[in-house]
């Protein structure tokens, strides 16, 4: 989440959804040393980013090549037909699966079924399913999972082919990722999705009650076709490759967002081959212009490229809705933001398209490794990382940085800080700031389109910083 400008005292939005989302029911007051904070950085080709890294410091080699996606990744098919008359999204998905290792049923998660967005008037309603071809009888164990026995075992590296359709009710005037503020419609993890974790199984984790993410899913393949109104725009995960069709290799969920948009629209250096296309789209009666947003993101994505390794996709879409209030909700080359998020809710958001997008987690055990992550890359890009570090911890937070959803579920108020602030702080504790982005280029290279784990990150760092193991534990993180 990202939230709101800096001034001596932070409200922090306990976001609904996502990466944070949106607007709480509780505000907390985040004190701040006023000092040491600097105004968020003005958009300029020369980014007030982070003191350039060099390609390799003491104590740190350099990256090793990038790791590419399983070939056995999940290749979704997905049709959408946006109805905001109706309130109503539905369409037709199939996905061919191949498990990694021998299974005899299959899990879905239908998280608008979720009890916030439950709550909010969402429903995801899946249909008649089909196991290559055949009739299936899923059953729905509780509201998010629906799990599909096979009419026989799988073998590892053997495929199936299952299709559905689906119906998706959009609650009106929400603050959430599923949502229709009348002039736009955002659609988010909307879609029964597969829950697999290669080399370990389906992740089962219960929602959260918390206005966050409880996903886990696999780097997968999307053909996604959408169909919206007569003159509005589509903002998605994918290339934008035809008119209504989008494509995207690689990533662990889809997000869209649909309305009048007031579009601008760049390349920036994003330390790939070719330039990446960005998108900026401003909903219709939102005072936002979308320039400051696209030099903003140009901006960042140039600056996190060279901190983190390339930026993973060849675009990036923004999209504006009234619906995120003052934060932002991350998908892959997707974001939705609310009005007046130009200051760190942008940088911060785009921190999750290498930590969420690209190395994914689990995030409803692993929350830090995706909002402690990309509130390190915001930090270091808005120059606020000094305040941050002075920032008292509560006491039910303080050395709970790597605790799951399900503790924070009870300590909701104390989740920004003591996650997304306190994983910065005890990175922070490793070492020069540089040597941590260099440590975290090597792991996004390394887990670069996989599920990544607590230890898969800790033994990169302890191998920049030998002390890692005991100062990270100090604040609750652990292998
Ligand atoms: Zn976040």
């Amino acid at each position: 989440m990202s939230r709101a400008g800096l001034a001596v005292l932070v409200v922090v939005a306990l976001a609904g959804s996502a990466c944070h989302a949106t607007v709480p029911p509780r505000a907390v007051a985040l004190p701040i040393p006023t000092p040491s904070l600097s105004p968020s950085p003005s958009p300029s080709p020369t980014p007030a980013v982070a003191t350039p890294l060099p390609a390799a410091t003491g104590g740190c080699p350099a990256a090793p090549p990038r790791a590419g996606p399983r070939a056995d990744r999940p290749r979704y098919t997905l049709t959408v037909d946006i109805r905001p008359v109706e309130h109503v999204a539905s369409g037709d998905m199939t996905v061919v699966f191949t498990p990694d290792q021998p299974i005899d049923h299959l899990v879905f998660r239908l998280w608008p079924n979720g009890p916030v967005l439950t709550q909010e008037g969402a429903h995801l309603a899946p249909g008649a399913v089909t196991v290559d071809g055949s009739p299936a009888t899923p059953s729905q164990p509780d509201p998010t999972t629906m799990t599909v026995p096979l009419p026989r075992p799988l073998a590892a590296g053997q495929s199936v082919t299952v299709s559905m359709p689906w119906r998706l009710t959009l609650p009106g005037n929400v603050r959430d990722r599923i949502g229709d503020d009348g002039p736009a419609v955002r659609m988010g993890t909307f879609f029964p999705l597969l829950p697999w974790e290669p080399g370990v199984g389906w992740a089962t984790d219960p929602p959260t009650t918390a206005y966050a993410e409880a996903t886990t899913s696999p780097a997968a393949d999307f053909d996604l076709t959408v169909t919206a109104p007569d003159g509005w725009t589509v903002l998605a995960t994918g290339v934008n490759d035809r008119p209504g069709h989008f494509s995207a290799v690689g990533v662990p969920d889809v997000g869209l967002s649909a309305g009048m948009f007031t579009l601008a629209t760049g390349t920036t250096d994003g330390g790939r081959a070719t330039p990446v296309a960005v998108t900026v789209g401003v909903a219709q009666g939102l005072s936002d212009s979308p320039q400051p947003y696209l030099t903003k993101v140009r901006d960042v994505i140039a600056s996190y490229a060279r901190r983190f390794g390339s930026y993973p996709w060849p675009s990036y879409s923004l999209a504006l809705t009234y619906g995120p209030g003052t934060s932002g909700i991350e998908y892959p080359m997707h974001v939705m933001q609310g009005p007046g998020t130009l200051g760190r809710t942008t940088s911060h958001e785009l921190g999750h398209e290498w930590f969420y997008a690209l190395v994914t987690d689990d995030q409803a055990r692993d929350p830090w490794l995706d909002e402690g992550l990309a509130s390190w890359a915001e930090y270091g890009y808005e120059h606020t990382l000094s305040a941050w570090i002075a920032t008292p911890m509560p006491a039910d937070a303080k050395g709970m940085a790597g605790q799951p959803m399900t503790y924070w579920n009870a300590h909701a108020s104390s989740y920004y800080r003591g996650v997304y602030a306190q994983t910065p702080q005890a990175l922070a504790a490793l070492g020069p700031p540089e040597q941590v982005d260099c440590a975290l280029r090597q792991y996004v290279a390394r887990y670069a389109y996989r599920i990544a784990r607590p230890p898969n990150l800790i033994d990169i760092l302890t191998q920049v910083f030998p002390a890692a193991p005991a100062v990270l534990a100090r604040y609750g993180l652990h292998r």
